[in-house]
């Protein structure tokens, strides 16, 4: 205990009426002195004392010389009876508590009955100090005098009675402090256990809620009145995991280890549920057995673990479906090719029949479009493993782009799938050089071309225009076909993605067409984009920077690219061949 004030713990005012009323029947005066020295109540002081000896600086010097010698011998709960040197009995009695020295009592002075008071000593001093002897020895007759046994009983009587009200002043501060320290570390808890960000229950072994904080009530929607009158079963939906359905299991679980934490669906006033995850540990207060569970909130983190899971299991699909497709898209021009084979065969051996040269060559032409498909899927998928590996190289050269995107759209028009289609080149601009990858370049218009005539019916138009630009160069690729449905823009570039394919299907393919152009363009510093109606028609807006090599020597190459217009023909073959119309 911290040191405490004798005047703090006891009423002076009372006790110094207690003491006065003593006094006035036993005539034996009484002081209390705080340890620091000062006087918290005097009860009888003697004339002796006050009008002459504490008047006077020699005789006041032999009080102090008494004062100082009591200070100096006082023992724990011993009195010390002492003759002063003005020849008077004291005794003082320090009041100890709890080893600590809070106060010291002084009787006196007085005579014992017992003693002869030597009047000589007294005449003495009052001619030594001057005093009037007259008045002097009638002060010295007013001192009491006692016998030792009423001494000790008046001493007894005050060491009891100052005792019992000091030790129950201390027992009231102390009680005090000890109430002002439980409000205190309740309004600590209390505050502690509102404004955490977690919901917390407390509730009995069967689940009743038996109190919950400000984040419960704003949680899950009820005031905490209602809370109160609520089972934990009651905010948790029925058969999330196994929580509710084995309550008993988890209520033996937390009694057993102290806790148990798990992920389960929160049900709020609204109905609206919720994930939360829950860590109940078990407390035994005395005789009552309650668990606090801390709730907290987790429908973002389980959000994105089930976004996850859910990215995981489209991605599988996705695998199986391309594993079923790519069979598909193999074995198709295989069983054609082997067909056209086989009638073949069949004409050349059958001797007894002329061979129908036009068939023949009809079937030859069949098998080379399913080889040319076979080479293009082949091609893509290579590509597409090249992309993920990094490995694409580019060898860009300065060449004067408008041309090749002229005579790619002319190949594209020439080709016998395009017969019933109307392809339209415009261009704002007859010449621009800029660094690009030929061959890269070819890809990306001959993927683009053959979607949009795979993906427009007969008498429709394709336009292909080239816009001049500062920074980039645009050419757009805009078809009358059946357009794309919003909902499915955002997966066309996506590896593998088709739109429905009941829906798109007069032609084949495996979704890696748009993958490749995309990646092509970018590695090349452009930009893909699509813009469609659905059942109107479909615009791809390509950009590629407007920018040449500075050192110029892509020019050689361009010439020699301007070359390979005559390969398109060729080319286009191969990319047009998964097209049937
Ligand atoms: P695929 O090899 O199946 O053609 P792509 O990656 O080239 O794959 O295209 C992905 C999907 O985007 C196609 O299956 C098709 O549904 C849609 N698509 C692409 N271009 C067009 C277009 N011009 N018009 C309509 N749909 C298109």
């Amino acid at each position: 205990m911290e040191r405490v004030r004798f005047s703090e713990i006891v009423n002076i005012k009372e006790l110094q009426k207690i003491t006065d009323n003593i006094y006035a029947v036993t005539g034996m005066p009484i002081g209390v002195i705080e340890v620091d020295g000062t006087i918290v109540l005097a009860s009888g002081w003697q004339d002796i004392c006050t009008k002459f000896h504490r008047m006077h600086p020699l005789a006041c010097e032999r009080c102090l010389d008494s004062d100082f010698y009591i200070k100096n011998h006082l023992e724990e709960g011993e009195p010390i009876r002492y003759k002063c040197k003005n020849n008077m009995w004291d005794i003082a009695m320090p009041m100890v508590i709890s080893g600590e020295h809070i106060a010291t009592i002084f009787l006196g002075q007085f005579f014992y009955e017992d003693e002869k008071i030597d009047i000589e000593f007294f005449r003495a001093q009052a001619l030594e100090f001057g005093f009037n002897e007259k008045e002097y020895l009638e002060a010295l007759n007013k001192v009491p005098k006692y016998s030792r046994e009423r001494v000790e009983q008046i001493l007894t009587y005050y060491q009891g009675l100052i005792m019992t009200l000091t030790e129950s002043g201390i027992r009231q501060v102390e009680l005090k402090k000890s109430k002002k320290e439980l409000v205190e570390g309740k309004r600590y808890l209390s505050t502690i256990f509102n404004s955490v960000n977690d919901a917390i229950f407390i509730h009995d072994m069967h689940g009743n809620i038996i109190d919950a904080n400000e984040t419960a009530t704003s949680m899950y929607g009820y005031s905490r009145d209602e809370l109160v009158t609520k089972n934990i079963k009651d905010i948790v939906v029925k058969d999330s995991a196994s929580y509710n359905l084995n309550f008993k299991k988890l209520i033996n679980k937390v009694r057993e280890n102290g806790l148990a934490i798990g992920e389960l669906l929160g049900k709020k006033k609204d109905g609206t549920e919720f994930w939360i995850e829950a860590n109940s540990r078990f407390i035994n207060i005395d005789e009552d057995e309650i668990v606090i569970v801390t709730v907290r909130d987790i429908t973002e983190r389980k959000g994105a673990e089930l976004a996850l899971q859910n990215q995981a299991f489209e991605l599988e699909k996705l695998r199986t479906e391309f594993f079923a497709n790519i069979s598909h898209e193999l074995r198709t021009p295989l069983n054609i090719i082997l067909s056209a084979i086989k009638v073949n065969e069949m004409y050349t051996l059958d001797k007894d029949k002329p061979i129908d040269i036009e068939r023949v060559i009809n079937n030859i032409g069949i098998e080379k479009q399913n080889c040319f498909r076979l080479l293009r899927l082949i091609n893509n998928l290579i590509d597409s493993t090249k992309i993920d590996a990094d490995q694409f190289e580019l060898n860009m050269v300065n060449c004067n782009i408008v041309n090749i995107i002229e005579e790619i759209t002319l190949a594209a028009a020439n080709h016998q799938c395009s017969n019933k289609l109307n392809l339209v080149f415009d261009t704002d601009i007859e010449e621009k050089i800029v660094a690009c990858d030929v061959d890269k370049l070819e890809r990306i218009m001959f993927n683009l071309l053959s979607n949009s005539v795979k993906y427009t019916p007969d008498g429709g138009n394709i336009y292909v225009n080239v816009f001049d630009g500062e920074e980039y160069i645009t050419i757009t690729i805009e078809d009358t076909g059946i357009g794309i449905p919003p909902e499915k823009l955002h997966v066309i570039f996506d590896r593998f993605r088709q739109v429905d394919k009941s829906f798109t299907r007069n032609s084949e393919g495996i979704g890696l067409g748009l993958f490749l152009t995309k990646s092509l363009i970018e590695i090349q510093g452009g930009t893909i984009n699509v813009e469609s109606k659905y059942g109107k028609g479909t615009k791809f807006i390509v950009k590629l920077p407007a920018k040449e090599l500075e050192n110029g020597k892509g020019i050689a190459e361009c010439e020699l690219a301007a070359d390979k217009i005559t390969d398109y023909e060729e080319k286009i073959i191969i990319e047009f061949s998964d097209i049937y119309k």
